[in-house]
């Protein structure tokens, strides 16, 4: 199976940073206060 990377819409984040939280490679950040960003060398596509 293959896993697609996360991807933020970015109008749509309000940078709240739950999915700071949840993710298990700390693959996601929040960008200046305003979305979150993936590290796509760091996200396995796992959903969370
Ligand atoms: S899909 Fe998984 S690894 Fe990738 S950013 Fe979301 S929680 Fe993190």
């Amino acid at each position: 199976m293959i896993r697609k990377k996360a991807k933020v819409g970015t109008d749509e984040c309000v940078a709240c940073g739950c999915c700071v939280k949840v993710c298990p490679r700390n693959a996601i950040s929040i960008f200046r206060g305003l979305y979150a960003s993936v590290d796509k060398n760091l996200c396995v596509g796992c959903g969370k």
